[in-house]
């Protein structure tokens, strides 16, 4: 039975006539990786450079979220091409250098029969009347999700982490105390400790941009509008006609993540159109707010250390006696 979607977390927050909950939606099947969103957030939030060597296996020199990259743009290399995908369908035996040296020509020799060997990518199929080959890259922007159940908010003891009027989670540098109870609490392993000075950083969804009436700097720098940025109620009907478009037009990988109020962080903030398994872009199949069980483990803690004080006494009143 799905559970009941979860109040505004807003509300929820206490902040009276709050304006609506703002929120991103990540349309991975438009996203070019051109890292537009990383580099503005960089640029905007004053977030140091890093990443700079290449790791010879990709163009994700990113490599993930972390303290000093707010948003990752992921590159995932597959050997089946968009529209037609299957899933299940591994891409961990895919040579990328192999494949370089194939150049970008057309293979120059197709199999006749039979399934060709892992990693010969060119030579599964030649291309396509449209152009489409047996390789596709799923590029994605991953950032915070700016979780309903935000569980780094909940166990934050310095009120550095604090919900705000828009409904997302904001961690403040000046009063963070690098405890690091925030990293371990994320589903989605987004928030990250610097390692200079152990304080917590992560994606604000651009606070100070927000109050001042425009929208963060990485959607403001998508091209292609692959991050949407808006009221979260708009953004879900703008995401579910997306979903039917692609599914009508036989992408049927499509699905969205993050979207359902109901799932186990009630819904996100920050959600996405993905074109395969969560897995494949390194999310969680299905989250949930590690701080949910909290309350009925201090209940149960609270009735064995009554428990354990009742024994004490009973024993010290049996003890007297008998003297
Ligand atoms: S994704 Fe992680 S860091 Fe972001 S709000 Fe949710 S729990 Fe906090
Ligand atoms: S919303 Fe702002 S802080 Fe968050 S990833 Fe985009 S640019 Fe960076």
């Amino acid at each position: 039975m799905a559970a009941a979607p979860h109040q505004d977390p807003a509300d929820r927050a206490g902040y009276a006539g709050h304006p609506p909950r703002m929120g991103f939606f990540t349309d991975t099947s438009v996203c070019i990786g051109c890292k537009a969103c990383e580099v503005a957030c960089k640029e905007w939030n004053a977030v140091p450079a890093d990443a700079l060597d290449l790791t010879g296996m990709s163009y994700d020199n990113t490599g993930g979220l972390g303290a000093d990259n707010w948003r990752h743009v992921a590159f995932i290399e597959q050997r089946r091409p968009l529209g037609t995908a299957h899933t299940g369908v591994s891409h961990d035996d895919l040579d990328v250098l192999a494949l370089a040296g194939q150049g970008t020509g057309a293979p120059e020799q197709a199999p006749a029969t039979g399934t060709p060997p892992a990693g010969d990518i060119g030579a599964d199929r030649p291309p396509q009347p449209d152009g489409r080959t047996e390789l596709r890259w799923l590029m994605s922007s991953d950032v915070c999700k700016h979780c309903t159940e935000a569980a780094c908010l909940d166990v934050c003891p310095t009120g550095s982490l604090f919900r705000t009027e828009f409904g997302t989670v904001v961690v403040q540098e000046d009063i963070c105390n690098g405890c690091g109870y925030c990293i371990p609490a994320c589903p989605y392993g987004v928030i990250d400790q610097r390692k200079d000075d152990g304080r917590a950083w992560k994606c604000t969804m651009c606070y100070d941009r927000l109050g001042a009436g425009l929208e963060p700097a990485c959607a403001k720098a998508c091209p292609t509008d692959s991050i949407q940025y808006g009221p979260l109620d708009e953004l879900r009907e703008r995401a579910d006609a997306r979903l039917r478009t692609l599914q009508d037009a036989g992408v049927d990988d499509a699905r969205l993540y993050g979207r359902d109020p109901t799932d186990g962080v009630g819904g996100d903030g920050a959600f996405f159109l993905l074109l395969d398994e969560p897995e494949t872009y390194g999310l969680p199949p299905d989250p949930v707010v590690t701080t949910r069980d909290l309350p009925g483990m201090w209940r149960r803690v609270g009735l064995a250390a009554g428990a354990l004080a009742a024994a004490a006494v009973a024993a010290f009143v049996t003890t007297r006696r008998s003297r």
